[in-house]
């Protein structure tokens, strides 16, 4: 997780990637979307099943795993079984699953699954896009860096992504959502020796007794990396916070028009102040199952 405001922020930005037919609908619920963008985190340790849809141990499948692992849930867990693809995080596909799941929502013109879902999936995104978030090592644990994992996606978005340049244009269709989830995981990949590596630099440059400050958080003291350790680790990244950001604001954009073009380009204006009752939407759920049954044969290839 990008930590709390991150997370809040890349929802909340890529409602502004929208085109005009969806972002009257985006911005009427923005703040829904930015105060639920932690959600899947809140529930991690509540609902079973949900830690893993958070990040995926690529290293514990061998060199260049990020290039060889099946792209396709199917495929993958053929390869290994779902109780080892479980145990070692799920990410890319299950960003995909909730992709299906928010262009069924659109279909259907379900409101409340349409936001929440919309929230999830700007959630998990973000969440493939942290370099840390592909690995076993995911908090240094194993290479004497414990506390890399909120350095990097929380203390420095928080004292540095006032400088960032949020402008990232509109939003585009992406034609194989699965495999566009899969680059985005093995760029953040490429990353992570970089993330720890240079930890280890600016560490030994700066010298162990200025990493760290105490700050007040309430009447609490707490321990921080310092405000000059994570400037110059941040320089050191060269704009990688920045960019990784950038782009999960992008992705989401991207992911949620794409599934509002898959749901046919419904009228999103039109539910603004309006919502089906919950027996209607029964029926609009049956009405959409059907047809999936009726469309299936052309449909056997996609992945749903
Ligand atoms: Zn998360």
């Amino acid at each position: 997780m990008w930590g709390f405001f991150g997370h809040q922020k890349i929802n909340r930005m890529a409602v502004f990637t929208l085109p005009v037919e969806m972002i009257g609908f985006y911005k009427h619920n923005i703040q829904y979307l930015t105060e639920n963008a932690v959600n899947p985190d809140r529930r991690r340790y509540a609902v079973e099943g949900e830690a893993p849809c958070h990040y995926i141990d690529l290293d514990v499948y061998g060199d260049s795993a990020a290039y060889k692992l099946p792209r396709y849930w199917n495929d993958a867990v053929e390869q290994y079984s779902e109780d080892t693809l479980l145990a070692y995080g799920i990410v890319p596909w299950h960003v995909n699953r909730v992709k299906y799941q928010l262009t069924d929502a659109m279909r259907v013109g379900d409101v409340r699954n349409i936001l929440r879902l919309s929230a999830d999936l700007g959630h998990y995104i973000a969440d493939a896009n942290v370099p840390l978030h592909t690995t076993e090592n995911y908090d240094g644990q194993l290479t004497g860096q414990r506390g890399i994992h909120g350095l990097w996606e929380s203390r420095l978005p928080e004292l540095f992504s006032e400088d960032y340049d949020f402008f990232i244009g509109r939003a585009s269709y992406i034609e194989n959502p699965q495999l566009a989830i899969w680059d985005a995981v093995v760029h953040a990949h490429e990353a992570l020796d970089s993330v720890l590596a240079f930890e280890v630099a600016i560490t030994e440059k700066l010298g162990i007794d200025k990493k760290y400050s105490f700050e007040t958080r309430g009447n609490v003291t707490v321990k921080v990396y310092s405000r000059e350790f994570s400037q110059k680790y941040h320089e050191a990244l060269g704009g990688m916070v920045e960019r990784q950001m950038l782009r999960s604001v992008k992705m989401v954009g991207d992911f949620w028009y794409t599934c509002w073009i898959d749901a046919g380009q419904p009228d999103l204006d039109k539910l603004i102040d309006f919502e089906f009752t919950e027996e209607e939407l029964q029926q609009r759920r049956l009405e959409l199952r059907e047809w999936k049954e009726k469309n299936h044969h052309s449909r056997r290839h996609e992945s749903d």
